[in-house]
């Protein structure tokens, strides 16, 4: 009865989803969005029906990676019509770069603002039946992960996803992470180290020009599954400058197959 009240009350467009999944990482700029994109667009070649909510208000970047930065959102009586990404509708995105009239506006909100704005994202938009929610968070732990996390809770998230370099800078962020998940009591899908080694573009070789190996020796530090490394790629790069879908243009890299095994971690 609680549950169903709650449901009323938020909004039960989750109730149709398997799957959801937060990627978090400590700071920004490691690649977190890169992989939440890459991760949904895996699950969707896997034949998954697949939404990605990007709930980083401040540095939306997910709708530029699909090329899809112009786009609006359409209302319908049950709420906000995500955009899909492909024909047959089987992946969606919701971002607040879609309700903003000038893309280059800045969000320039408190936190109870950016609560609200959460709680409506994840009661309101109309995701139908979903295998997977793939949850893009901002860097760090804040006012938008608490509020994803208490709007979540009803619905027995899977867990989340931690990316990081591997530089010890970055893998010390995801400590935090860590502890943030343990305190709210989040399971720790995995970690993943990206930018991890450098695929030369020409040759598709994997060389460790940087520290490899931190987010693996994370992992084993605290107990938690280690989901892969993924190299820096200059294809992919390239692929979410123009909003093309990697997976589609490069299939023999050492960059999709990390994807890949990461996806297969997920569907099993
Ligand atoms: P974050 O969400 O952590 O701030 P982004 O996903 O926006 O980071 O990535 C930052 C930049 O790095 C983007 O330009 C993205 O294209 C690039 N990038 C991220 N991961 C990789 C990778 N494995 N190979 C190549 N470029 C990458």
């Amino acid at each position: 009865v609680v549950y169903g009240i709650f449901c009323m009350f938020v909004g039960d467009h989750l109730s149709g989803v398997q799957h959801v999944i937060m990627v978090l990482s400590g700071k920004g700029g490691v690649g977190k969005s890169t992989v939440a994109t890459q991760i949904a667009l895996g699950l969707r070649h896997e034949g998954k029906r697949v939404g990605l909510l990007d709930v980083d208000l401040c540095g939306p970047s997910i709708p530029r990676m699909f090329n899809l930065d112009h786009q609006d959102i359409h209302q319908c009586p049950e709420g906000w019509l995500p955009v899909y990404v492909d024909k047959d509708q089987k992946l969606a995105i919701m971002s607040i770069s879609f309700l903003l009239e000038n893309q280059n506006d800045a969000i320039v909100w408190r936190g109870p603002k950016k609560t609200a704005m959460i709680k409506q994202f994840l009661s309101d938009v109309v995701w139908k039946d979903l295998d997977y929610l793939v949850i893009d968070t901002p860097p760090g732990t804040s006012d938008e992960h608490i509020s994803v996390v208490e709007n979540l809770k009803s619905y027995n998230p899977d867990g989340a996803i931690l990316v990081t370099t591997p530089q010890a800078v970055a893998v010390g962020d995801v400590r935090r992470e860590i502890t943030f998940c343990k305190k709210t009591h989040v399971p720790v899908i995995g970690i993943i180290e990206n930018m991890s080694g450098f695929v030369c573009p020409n040759c598709s070789e994997c060389t460790n020009v940087f520290s490899k190996g931190g987010g693996e020796a994370l992992a084993k530090e605290f107990h938690v599954p280690f989901l892969g490394h993924i190299p820096l790629d200059p294809k992919l790069t390239q692929c979410l400058d123009e909003g093309k879908n990697f997976m589609e243009h490069y299939d023999k890299s050492p960059t999709l197959h990390a994807i890949e095994k990461v996806i297969n971690t997920l569907v099993r």
